[in-house]
């Protein structure tokens, strides 16, 4: 199997969904169309793509890390019940790594913004219980 067709295949899997993927659910979708693809051949192409910046892979603090299709600088939301993780439609905020680099003296590449709470889905869910 060519490896630009594997490629291929995990882009187009992790650009077409906004749930922030696992490797392993990427995997799992990839393979349905490819069932001779290795969970290892994924990771590896993440990692690629990472390095070159085409991706994003967020930070994790649970088990998983997610990856992201969207490269863009964007701010996120992750609830703390059922652990999905959400894009933020706000604009960046303005000036903030301008500011951190005159107070440090250090050479800020971009910053992360992660906004923690519940989610709709699960606030609802508390309320009717
Ligand atoms: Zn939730
Ligand atoms: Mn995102």
């Amino acid at each position: 199997m060519r490896k630009s067709k594997q490629r291929d295949a995990i882009v187009r899997v992790l650009m077409s969904t906004k749930s922030h993927p696992t490797a392993e659910w990427i995997y799992e979708e990839v393979r349905k169309e490819m069932p001779n693809l290795s969970l290892g051949t994924v990771y590896r192409n993440l990692r690629m793509m990472k390095e070159k910046g085409e991706i994003l892979e967020l930070e994790q603090t649970g088990t998983f890390r997610r990856f992201d299709g969207n490269s863009a600088n964007h701010y996120h939301f992750r609830c703390e019940k059922c652990s999905r993780v959400f894009d933020i439609d706000e604009p960046l905020v303005a000036g903030i790594d301008e500011r951190v680099e005159k107070s440090t003296g250090f050479k800020v590449s971009h910053h992360r913004l992660e906004f923690r709470g519940l989610c709709r889905d699960c606030v609802t869910a508390r309320n009717d219980s």
